[in-house]
């Protein structure tokens, strides 16, 4: 797939951000003003989240427009498979590609909070892999349908990305192992790169990539990084998706004299753990921004790989077949 081999063979780092959709209305112009600071740094693409059991279709698919609509950001959004039939699943993507998405990040989801197990829709979905085939299954649809639909896609051809998990699955129980078989079959169902679940250890991620060298996926692998200036918030993460922050960077954390010390300490951190996997090889760097640029970009300045010491390609000029994620 050509977006495929794009976000190999870019030769210098790939730079992106995840975004949620505004919790309420009045988070929204502040999440506005987050994503023109973000713009800054000509990022390759933006994901946006998609709440457990659909809980923001609209509100993802309000933010995706927007973005689609009034900025230079090439949007991907994020899809499960919670809680939805197929014919759900058909109808949301349909709704996006209308839009005119062309990237979607496929998820198999986690179980709703009152439920320990995971359990499809009757109708549903089983796995990420049966999305990303799905996605792949309605986009030959739409071109097979519409002669100018397959026009159109021939310039710009539909992307799919996956989820890779650097610890094994802390939510499914999964192991690493687990989780590179995982990773074989969204690749053979058609994903084009993976982005991963956070990690505080370059090793976790490179090790990772190895395994799944070693079992034959070739997909680009691209480390998900949250700057890690704040305490509260990396032991929430920690919770929520069972990755533990190490001691030494609580320690770090907490022993700061103030604000912004703890700031500086926890871009240190972040800085270090991006030059780790991008010496490693990483094509590179996805960032958890829980909506706030400041440590994003103060990470990226960091790091050397803002906009002024990069040479960020302009998107809107580049051929369409070799951007990432397009
Ligand atoms: P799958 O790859 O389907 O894996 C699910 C389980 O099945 C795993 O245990 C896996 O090992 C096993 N499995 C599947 N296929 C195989 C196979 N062929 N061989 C062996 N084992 C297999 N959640 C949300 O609700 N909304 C979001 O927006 C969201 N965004 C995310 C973004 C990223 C980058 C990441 C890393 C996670 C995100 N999540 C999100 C969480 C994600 O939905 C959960 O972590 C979910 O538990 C796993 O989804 P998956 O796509 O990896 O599932």
């Amino acid at each position: 797939s050509p977006s495929r081999r794009a976000v190999a063979a870019n030769d210098r780092p790939t730079i992106s951000f995840e975004l949620f959709p505004p919790r309420n209305p009045d988070a929204a112009p502040r999440l506005w003003n987050t994503i023109q600071q973000l713009e800054t740094v000509k990022p390759d693409f933006v994901s946006v989240t998609y709440g457990a059991s659909g809980k923001t279709r609209v509100t993802t698919r309000a933010l995706v427009r927007r973005l689609l609509r009034e900025t230079s950001l090439n949007p991907i959004a994020h899809l499960t498979c919670v809680g939805t039939s197929r014919e759900e699943i058909t109808t949301i993507v349909g709704e996006f590609l209308d839009e005119g998405l062309r990237s979607f990040l496929a998820l198999r989801g986690d179980p709703p909070t009152d439920q320990s197990d995971w359990a499809a829709h009757p109708d549903g979905l089983q796995t990420a892999s049966e999305l990303v085939e799905l996605l792949r299954d309605i986009e030959a649809k739409r071109c097979a349908d519409s002669p100018s639909q397959a026009v159109r896609a021939r310039v710009r051809p539909l992307s799919v990305a996956v989820a890779a998990f650097p610890r094994g699955n802390h939510a499914t129980g999964g192991t690493r192992a687990q989780d590179v078989a995982s990773l074989l079959a969204k690749q053979e169902a058609g994903a084009d790169f993976a982005i991963t679940q956070v990690f505080f250890d370059a090793d976790d991620y490179l090790g990772i990539v190895a395994e799944a060298r070693e079992a034959g996926v070739t997909i680009p692998i691209i480390p998900g990084i949250i700057p890690t200036t704040d305490p509260a918030r990396l032991l929430r993460v920690q919770e929520l998706t069972g990755v533990p922050v190490p001691h030494d960077l609580l320690d770090l954390l907490g022993s700061a004299d103030d604000e912004l010390d703890r700031h500086h300490r926890g871009i240190r951190a972040s800085v270090d753990l991006v030059n780790g996997v991008l010496d490693g090889g990483a094509p590179g760097v996805h960032l958890y921004t829980f909506n706030q640029h400041h440590a994003a970009l103060d990470l990226l300045e960091g790091a050397h790989l803002d906009g002024g010491a990069r040479t960020a390609p302009d998107l809107a000029s580049w051929p369409q077949d070799t951007a990432p994620a397009r």
